[in-house]
């Protein structure tokens, strides 16, 4: 059985006033049956480790470089991340890959630096709305997963976020026929490449205006292990319900 996960990209949004929420989540989640993980800016992510310490809550990062350290400005390596008290790290968000041409060479060398590190890696991929509409969203999907994930992962080293671009942050959501499609596509693949057992423990968000309200039947459609949330995580009244959804 794979553990469910709701998972919270704060993407460039909060403070430190912004932790006040970290905490009421925290508190709120001493324990969990399901795996809770927030992402907040880079700047929050060390104290936010320190917030969630006692709960069942974890933190990690956005987005780390492929290399462990050296001449790169601006830039935290997955070690670093680890060092915050990061379990976690988002690779290859599509904003990530508009603003900063991240391809998926790129992501597949921050996967493989994030593992070796130690953390989990949460790859995203997912088509463009013209990709829809032309009817390539299968072979996009399938040249990203097949580009973006590391030889080496494993159930417990790897998270495939399923995050069409059109449904970021628009509040339009793809058919529940249109998400098992793809994620019973990504389970195919991963089967495929991996073989059963890593295949199949491999989990699988969908991610793309999940709200309270649609969050339910969302987790209900087959190899949806989970959410990755953007807006909907920024405040408890909105993420908690979410997470009670899995
Ligand atoms: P929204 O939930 O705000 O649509 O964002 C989704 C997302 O990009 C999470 O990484």
């Amino acid at each position: 059985m794979r553990r469910k996960l709701a998972a919270g990209n704060w993407k460039m949004n909060g403070t430190s006033a912004a932790l006040s929420e970290l905490e009421a989540l925290a508190d709120a989640h001493t324990t969990a049956s399901v795996d809770v993980l927030i992402c907040p800016p880079a700047p929050l992510l060390h104290r936010a480790a320190e917030i969630v310490k006692k709960s069942a809550v974890t933190v990690g990062g956005q987005d780390c470089h492929a290399a462990t350290s050296g001449a790169h400005t601006g830039d935290a390596s997955g070690e670093m991340l680890k060092d915050a008290g990061a379990t976690s790290v988002i690779l290859g968000h599509s904003e990530r890959r508009t603003d900063h041409n991240e391809t998926d060479v790129v992501v597949c060398s921050k996967a493989e630096a994030a593992i070796a590190a130690g953390l989990t890696a949460i790859v995203c991929l997912g088509e463009s709305l013209q990709q829809r509409e032309t009817g390539v969203t299968l072979e996009i999907i399938g040249t990203q997963l097949a580009e973006s994930v590391p030889n080496d992962a494993t159930g417990d080293t790897l998270v495939i976020a399923y995050e069409p671009i059109w449904a970021i942050g628009t509040g339009k959501v793809p058919t529940l026929e249109q998400i098992g499609e793809v994620h019973t596509f990504l389970r195919t693949q991963l089967v495929a490449r991996f073989g059963g057992e890593t295949g199949s423990a491999i989990r699988l968000l969908y991610g793309g205006s999940v709200k309270p309200g649609n969050a339910a039947e969302i987790f209900a459609v087959e190899n949806v292990d989970g959410a990755l949330v953007g807006g909907a995580s920024l405040k408890v009244a909105d993420f908690s319900p979410i997470i009670a959804a899995l």
